[in-house]
């Protein structure tokens, strides 16, 4: 009876998020994986329950929408669309990156902003959640270009900001290029130097280590989920997508800890080097990305051990760990599938969402080692917030001291997923640990701030 009802109250919760919002398929599918977890939680909480904290948690606090007009090289009129979603502010100022890809729509902010809400409650550290972005495609422009587009951006932008309001930084297609331009011209319109912006660069008040930081973090969680069946990153075969900040921390992580990455990969397809990716190619990765470049295939070219697969992902590579670093809905059913066949004993999400909900159950089903990228990228938003402690008490922090507060943070999360999400068989469900983690400060501090 009792599982019946909780069920019932999952399937009835959902039901109202979908007929609210329509044509929302990423937003549904991040709330439908915290409520199945959260909802059975809640059920035997009384001071949670009854109290609409996960129905009020899935409506934005704001949603701020834009026109983004600008001119470009040839002197024609542009006009994107701008999103900023203020989701929550329970335990700080909104906090959360912004995108720009053309891929950029509502479903997909406000999905990003859901789940940005319980990653940044798992690092402990004072941030709400937010998210933004545009349908602007930085590939293919001119650095003037991308610098009008910014500054149109932030014209609108700076309106709803601030250091003690909402927090933005880089998401995909939005680096330090971007939060310069960004900075820039909130600077100039608000008349002040604050850190308004992070993923800002060293010149200007941003934090050592902050590149890294979400690569790195997502390795120093592998490393804590390998530990749980005695297991380390040395040694180990890894399978990396993506092409970004992101893949490119991890790679440089992995090869530090004695691990073989043997996969990288970009729209194009992917690269298998059986030698593994180290030295001079994560280098030549860099590089490659700073010139605006983001082909595999261009990376393979140069390198003889390097092979190139056009149109696919890596995840039919036998290897002991996966890592789907490049961006949601990257791994599916049948990826899941090849992976445990193959062997895989840990998945460590490095993006958000990147594996779909049948993905996730079948992994959890398998016991393999899985870990939703909430809980393990979030060592990229926790440096922000180390960025931000360093701006007010206008100090810089060595790359030493950074580096061992985001380990500690990362080992913090693992152990807050641990506390929650260990089963009677001993197995760690890293979803359900995350999800109500990430929940219950933030639930804390809504039930003593009152209906609001
Ligand atoms: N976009 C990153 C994320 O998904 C970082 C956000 C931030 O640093 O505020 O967590």
């Amino acid at each position: 009876m009792e599982h019946y009802n909780t069920e019932q109250k999952i399937q009835e919760f959902i039901a109202n998020i979908e007929a609210k919002n329509p044509n929302e398929p990423e937003f549904l599918q991040a709330v439908k994986e915290v409520a199945n977890t959260v909802i059975p939680f809640i059920a035997t909480h009384k001071e949670y329950d009854g109290m609409k904290l996960l129905e009020r948690m899935a409506e934005p606090e704001r949603t701020i929408i834009f026109r983004v007009p600008w001119v470009d090289d040839a002197g024609e009129i542009q006009v994107n669309r701008g999103f900023r979603i203020q989701m929550n502010s329970a335990i700080g100022p909104y906090k959360g990156g912004i995108r720009f890809h053309p891929t950029v729509n509502l479903s997909v902010l406000k999905f990003l902003a859901f789940e940005q809400t319980f990653k940044n409650s798992l690092t402990t550290l004072p941030m709400g959640g937010g998210k933004g972005g545009s349908d602007f495609d930085p590939q293919g422009k001119s650095n003037m270009e991308v610098m009008r587009f910014c500054q149109a951006f932030m014209t609108e932008m700076c309106k709803y900001i601030g250091p003690e309001t909402d927090v933005p930084a880089g998401d995909i297609g939005v680096g330090a290029r971007e939060i310069g331009y960004l900075f820039g011209q909130y600077k100039k319109i608000r008349n002040e130097f604050t850190g308004v912006l992070t993923g800002k660069g060293l010149a200007y008040g941003g934090s050592l280590i902050r590149p890294e930081a979400t690569g790195y973090g997502v390795v120093y969680f592998c490393e804590q989920m390998l530990k749980t069946i005695g297991q380390e990153v040395k040694g180990k075969t890894f399978a990396v997508s993506g092409f970004g900040n992101v893949a490119w921390g991890v790679v440089k992580k992995v090869n530090e800890l004695g691990g073989k990455v043997v996969t990288i990969s970009g729209p194009d397809g992917y690269v298998y080097d059986e030698d593994g990716i180290s030295g001079e190619k994560v280098d030549y990765l860099l590089q490659l990305r700073a010139s605006g470049n983001n082909r595999a295939e261009d990376f393979a070219k140069k390198f003889p051990s390097a092979k190139f697969y056009a149109g696919k992902r890596p995840w039919s590579v036998k290897c002991d760990v996966a890592i789907p670093a490049a961006t949601q809905n990257e791994l599916f059913l049948e990826d899941a599938q090849t992976l445990v066949a193959n062997g895989v004993i840990c998945v460590t999400e490095a993006a958000n969402m990147p594996s779909t909900l049948d993905a996730i159950n079948y992994f959890l089903d398998n016991k393999v080692l899985f870990s939703p990228g909430k809980a393990s990228n979030a060592g990229g938003v926790a440096t922000s917030g180390l960025e931000m402690t360093q701006n007010s008490i206008r100090l810089n922090w060595s790359s030493e001291e950074v580096d061992a507060r985001l380990k500690e943070i990362m080992i913090g999360i693992h152990k807050a997923c641990r506390d929650y999400g260990t089963e009677e068989d001993g197995y760690v469900n890293y979803v359900k640990g995350a999800n109500i983690a990430g929940f219950v400060k933030v639930a804390e501090a809504m039930l003593a701030q009152g209906v609001v």
